[in-house]
Order: structure tokens, then C-alpha cells, then sequence
């Protein structure tokens, strides 16, 4: 691995997995040691919020040994347990005792016996003997000048003072990383709960572990007193509630959609959040500007609503975790194109205010629109997906683009399209396959293409040809729709109507 690349995945490290990283192989030691890795270690102690800058006597590996290990210093026995915070360094009992001297034992210069606890660290009456016998080293090389002498002793006391204040600033760091780990073993065990495998499209409608973080009595769980155990009783309780919380998040987003939806009379009368089910009835991502339909609109992209802000140390458990922003209905507005969606339903002789996308699926219609000797022939999502694209970019640009002429296709014309659509398909499926839309049944990884699926699949051993161990995110399904030229009768070419596909 390139020098420059394993620096890189170390500046998002914690600096404790750094250290083990280092530890782990002669040629990461040589790499992760030398001077070239200095800026990587201080981003890696960056993402542990709160540390002082490393002191300027240790370099960044010691300092993060200091934090973050339990060996003892001197003899490497594993669990020395806290480190002596004073002495910058940490040693087992046995140890201890070797490494520190009492403090009336030390035969210190007359000018700094009464001053020794100004210009020697000291912790229950001992001190660390690395440090007296430097101290005893710089005192005597100052050779009885008293001037000297003087501001050595002031140079002292800062560093003492300074020592002391970064100290309190450790212990305080390292107890906040300390409760931030036990929350993200916590995060990480009520997570394993969550998603029951294998999955399938249905469970992408449901609540991730960043949702479950912001539900109140879920975080209750998490953030409980630190020596507070997680016993199967904990995960018993949880599983049962678990549909209900499910139920109620789905519930309310899909309320909380529904009130965004214009208050129209039509609309009110429609029963209550079945309302989202109306064929209609899109929302434009404020961020992507992706359209989107109810209940896919509950598994949209977690990158849409964007990162945590690391500003508790909850929030900061729930980042190493791997907990993004939850689902926020503040990310959506109703699709800019929505009267001109009503529309698109009229043209094809339906009810808005009833008909559903189950009801148009069935109906099997489409829609055209006449381009001088052409004539687009759309499905009817398609169309209100055009529709929205053309309201969206129209909102950023000063002049509207000019909107199509819809209407409903002929029989002739439909029989036809159906023909290019078919010829279509194959040539669809390969062009998609190549993109993300596919989803593992026996793992929550993100997205795959077609080929890597397979391939993963395979590295796993799941029954490859199981059709149950993969299934298209719907934002996948949505996209897998082409939409098809005819030429006008007449000026039909020997190769036919034409296929083109829409990408947005
Ligand atoms: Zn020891
Ligand atoms: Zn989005
Ligand atoms: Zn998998």
C-alpha cells in the first residue's frame, strides 16, 4: 500500500487503533514511527475531541500510548490500568516502585527544597525519577549562577503549571472517550438488533440505527450510567417494542409528509396519509432533486441529510459508530411540478384525487408529446419525472423551459411503443447493470452494481442463485424505464422507432 494512502485511512482513525495498526507489522511500525507520519497521527488525536496538543516532551505515538493503552510502560504487563497523569506516564505496581522516589528522599540543592513541589511534579508525595534526575541535571549545569538559577526556577514553575492545566484537560478527555466507547459498544449491540437477516425492499422503509438514535427512549438505553450492564433482559424488552417503534416512526413521517401536501379541498377529503399513495403526489429532495414517491421516500440516500454534528458526546458515539444525520422530512418539498402531475393523470382520463400508482400501473397507459416529426412516448411516471426535472431546473434558471404538450397515446401508438419498449428492455437491463441499484439480503453494506453483487455474494457463500439474496433498491427500480421515439407514420426509417433512454 502507497505511503500516502495508509496516512490518509489514518488521519480517520482513532489514535488508539493507529497505535495497534503500528503495532501490528514491522513495515507499518517503520512508516507509522517516523517523522513523515506526525501530521496523520494529530488528525487521527483530532477526531477524539477535547485533548490537549500533544506536550512537547513526547512525541504523538507516546502520547497516544499514554491515552489510550493499558501496558505498563516499563515492563509491558498488559493491564497497568490508569496511567500516573502527573508523571506522563503510566506503570504497573510493581513498577511504580521502581520509578518513583519519595519526595523527602530526594537530595535536593538548598535553593529548591523549599520551592519542590513548584518545580517537580509530584503525586502523593512521590515523584517520577526520569524527571528528578533531569531536573538534577539542568540545576547543576546552570554552575551556581544565581541569575541563571533564577529563571530556571521560573521556567519551572510555568512547565509545572502548564503540565498541571493540560493534565485536567487529559483525565477530562479521556473520561468523555471513555463513555463514548461504552455508548458505541451499546449502539453497536442495539444495532445488531435492528436489522433482522436476511432483508429485503421492504425493510429499507424502515428506520436505520441513526433514526432509532433520535427516538428518546432509545437513547435513554444508550446514554444509561456507564457501569450499567446490557443484559439478553435489555435486548428481550427491545425486540418487543420493536414493531411498534417502527409503526410510529413510519406513521409520523408519513403524517408529517402529508401535511406538507397543499391544503386543497380534494386533498383533505382524500383518507388521510393514503393521500401519499395518490399517483400525483411527488417530493423534490432539496438536496439531490431527486423525485420522489412514498414509501421509497423513507429509504432515500442517508447522504441527502447530510453528517452529525459532533457537538455532545452522544452525537460524537453515535459518528464512530457509523450513524449519519436520521431521516428528515425537512429535506423534502412537495415535487414543484405537482399541479402539472394532477394534469398528466387528466390527460389520461383519471381522477387525481383518486387514482393511486397501484391504479396506474395497472392501467397500462402513456403518455406523448409531438416534437415536430417525432412523437416521445412516456410511461406516466416518467413523464411527471420530466415534468419535475423541467420545475426544478426552471426554479434555478431565469427562463422556464418550455413545457411539452402532453397527451394520451393512441391504441396504434401504443401497440407500438410497447414493440420499442420491449426492444428496449434488453439493452436497458445491460446499461443498468453496470450501476448501483442492487441491494444484499444477508448484509446492511451499501449498494452494488449487477457484477459486483454477484461477486459478493459469492465471496460470502450464500446460495448464489437464491433469488431471495439480493433485491433492486427501489431507486433502482424507479430508474429502469426507458422511454421510446416513434417516428410519425410515413417517415419511418428501415432500423424503426427509435429506443432512447432517459438518465437523469
Ligand atoms: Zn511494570
Ligand atoms: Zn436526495
Ligand atoms: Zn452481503
Amino acid at each position: 500500500m502507497p505511503i500516502d494512502i495508509l496516512l490518509d485511512i489514518c488521519r480517520h482513525l482513532h489514535p488508539k487503533d493507529v497505535l495497534v495498526l503500528a503495532r501490528s507489522s514491522k513495515a507499518f511500525r517503520e512508516i507509522l514511527m517516523s517523522h513523515t507520519a506526525t501530521s496523520a497521527w494529530r488528525d487521527s488525536r483530532d477526531n477524539v475531541p477535547g485533548l490537549p496538543d500533544c506536550p512537547t516532551h513526547m512525541s504523538e505515538p507516546a502520547y497516544a500510548d499514554l491515552l489510550f493503552m493499558k501496558y505498563c510502560q516499563s515492563c509491558l504487563q498488559p493491564h497497568a490500568g490508569t496511567p500516573f497523569w502527573d508523571f506522563h506516564a503510566r506503570y504497573c505496581k510493581r513498577c511504580e516502585a521502581d520509578t518513583t522516589i519519595s519526595l523527602v528522599d530526594i537530595k535536593l540543592p538548598p535553593r529548591l527544597l523549599s520551592i519542590a513541589s513548584e518545580v517537580l511534579n509530584v503525586n502523593e508525595g512521590r515523584c517520577h525519577i526520569p524527571h528528578v534526575v533531569k531536573l538534577m541535571h539542568e540545576w547543576n549545569s546552570l554552575q551556581e549562577d544565581s541569575e541563571a538559577q533564577d529563571r530556571y526556577i521560573e521556567m519551572r514553575r510555568t512547565t509545572i503549571q502548564d503540565m498541571k492545566k493540560s493534565v485536567r484537560k487529559m483525565q477530562q478527555a479521556i473520561s468523555d472517550n471513555k463513555r463514548v466507547d461504552v455508548m458505541v459498544d451499546r449502539l453497536l449491540a442495539f444495532g445488531s438488533h435492528i436489522t433482522s437477516l436476511p432483508r429485503d425492499a421492504s425493510k429499507l422503509y424502515q428506520p436505520t440505527l441513526s433514526d432509532f438514535a433520535a427516538m428518546p427512549e432509545f437513547r435513554q438505553d444508550i446514554e444509561c450510567p456507564n457501569d450499567t450492564k446490557l443484559t439478553e433482559d435489555t435486548f428481550v424488552k427491545f425486540r418487543a417494542q420493536l414493531h411498534n417503534m417502527i409503526q410510529r416512526w413510519q406513521r409520523y413521517n408519513a403524517s408529517i409528509l402529508a401535511l406538507k401536501l397543499p391544503v386543497d379541498e380534494h386533498i383533505l377529503k382524500a383518507q388521510g396519509t393514503g393521500v401519499l399513495l395518490l399517483a400525483m403526489v411527488c417530493f423534490d429532495c432539496t438536496r439531490c432533486h431527486q423525485l420522489l414517491r412514498f414509501p421509497e421516500i423513507l429509504a432515500h440516500d442517508p447522504s441527502c441529510f447530510g453528517q452529525l454534528t459532533r457537538d455532545s458526546l452522544y452525537k460524537q458515539a453515535l459518528t464512530w459508530a457509523g450513524c449519519c444525520a436520521p431521516w428528515s422530512e425537512q429535506r423534502f418539498r412537495v415535487s414543484p411540478s405537482f399541479k402539472r402531475c394532477e394534469e398528466i393523470i387528466r390527460i389520461c382520463r383519471l381522477d387525481p384525487f383518486k387514482t393511486t400508482r397501484h391504479d396506474m400501473d395497472a392501467l397500462d397507459v402513456r403518455v406523448c408529446c409531438d416534437e415536430g416529426d417525432l412523437t416521445r412516448v412516456l410511461t406516466w411516471d416518467k413523464a411527471m419525472e420530466e415534468e419535475h426535472q423541467r420545475a426544478v431546473k426552471g426554479s434555478a434558471h431565469a427562463t422556464p423551459v418550455a413545457a411539452p404538450q402532453w397527451r394520451r397515446a393512441t391504441e396504434a401508438e401504443l401497440s407500438r411503443a410497447r414493440k420499442a419498449e420491449l426492444a428496449a428492455a434488453r439493452r436497458l437491463r445491460k446499461m443498468h447493470a453496470l450501476q448501483p441499484y442492487w441491494c444484499c439480503a444477508h448484509c446492511t453494506h451499501g449498494l452494488w452494481s449487477a457484477g459486483s453483487i454477484r461477486a459478493h455474494l459469492r465471496t460470502e457463500v450464500y446460495a448464489n442463485d437464491d433469488p431471495t439474496s439480493l433485491f433492486l433498491h427501489p431507486d433502482g427500480s424507479r430508474k429502469m424505464h426507458g422511454h421510446v421515439i416513434l417516428e410519425k407514420p410515413g417517415f419511418e426509417t428501415e432500423a424503426g422507432d427509435r429506443i432512447e433512454f432517459w438518465e437523469w
